[in-house]
């Protein structure tokens, strides 16, 4: 069978580790307070100013 074979946590015959979030198999995880949120398949990064000047833009409408 091939295809696109998905893995699920503590699937004892994946080849590679699997995020617990999204299932697919990775090379990084993230965690936070020693949980993991997420790999580098699932998990986007973003520049912190660009997050921030829309963050603020959330505000600046709101008539305030
Ligand atoms: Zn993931």
């Amino acid at each position: 069978m091939g295809g696109n074979r998905k893995y699920r946590y503590g699937d004892e015959n994946y080849d590679n580790p699997v995020c617990p979030v999204c299932g697919e198999e990775c090379q990084t995880l993230y965690l936070q307070d020693g949980n993991v949120i997420g790999c580098d398949s699932c998990v986007d990064e973003k520049s912190a100013w660009e997050w921030w000047d829309e963050y603020q833009d959330q505000f600046s409408h709101t008539g305030f």
